[in-house]
């Protein structure tokens, strides 16, 4: 690869930003934080986000946590606009940006789109429903999360099919699309995700 083409990448103002697909318990959060801890990456995880802010004592943190607890879709308005200030606030000097479990319906790809602008990349982890059930069931042994039980984790999967599959299949019309295959184990699957970022030149190689 060309020297000063891969400088002037790395150095334009703009960074690249990588929306990190999958189903429940696919491993979007695992594989951002091991690229967040070995390539300086930001994570912003809209599902992190939300919950933050269902904490609050008010009329949105209460409607964000009743639809968070029955495994449904926030409305994208409420998810971008924290979102929005999440990127504002990235430090100078950041490589790139991973949004962690959003878009999760496909207007909320074309609002982001309007609000925000165009993404550089879509990684999708794809899993079978069996691992992501077993993982989450794992998970909810400790995670303290209340949608981490079985029958909000079965309407996730439900709300996942229906209405975020067609997120993934508009990117890949779109033909910026990177499949991930997410059985295995997390550093198999890493080594995936970077060879995918390489391919995309978003990562050194
Ligand atoms: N969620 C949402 N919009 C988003 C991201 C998350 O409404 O853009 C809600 C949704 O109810 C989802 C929950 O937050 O089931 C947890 O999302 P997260 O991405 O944290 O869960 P994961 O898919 O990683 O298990
Ligand atoms: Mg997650």
């Amino acid at each position: 690869m060309n020297i000063d083409g891969e400088h002037a990448r790395f150095s334009a103002p703009k960074r690249p930003i990588v929306f990190v697909l999958g189903g429940p318990g696919s491993g979007k959060g695992t594989q951002c934080e091991m690229l967040v801890e070995k390539y300086g990456w930001k994570q912003i995880c809209a599902g992190e986000l939300l919950r933050a802010e269902a904490k609050r004592d008010s009329e949105l943190g209460r409607m964000i946590k009743e639809i968070i607890d029955g495994g449904n879709i926030v409305p994208g308005y409420v998810t971008i606009e924290l979102l929005d200030k999440e990127i504002q606030k990235t430090a100078e000097g950041t490589p790139g940006i991973l949004i962690d479990g959003f878009p999760r319906a496909f207007d909320q790809a074309v609002e982001y789109e309007k609000r925000i602008g165009e993404i550089d990349l879509v990684v999708y982890f794809s899993c079978s429903i069996e691992t992501m059930r077993e993982r989450l069931l794992g998970r909810g042994k400790t995670s303290g999360r209340v949608d981490d039980c079985s029958d909000v984790i079965e309407s996730r999967f439900r709300t996942f099919l229906d209405t975020s599959m067609p997120v993934i299949q508009k990117y890949s019309a779109q033909g910026i699309l990177n499949e991930v295959p997410s059985e295995g184990s997390p550093d198999e699957i890493f080594e995936s995700l970077c060879v995918a970022l390489r391919r995309n030149e978003l990562l050194p190689s």
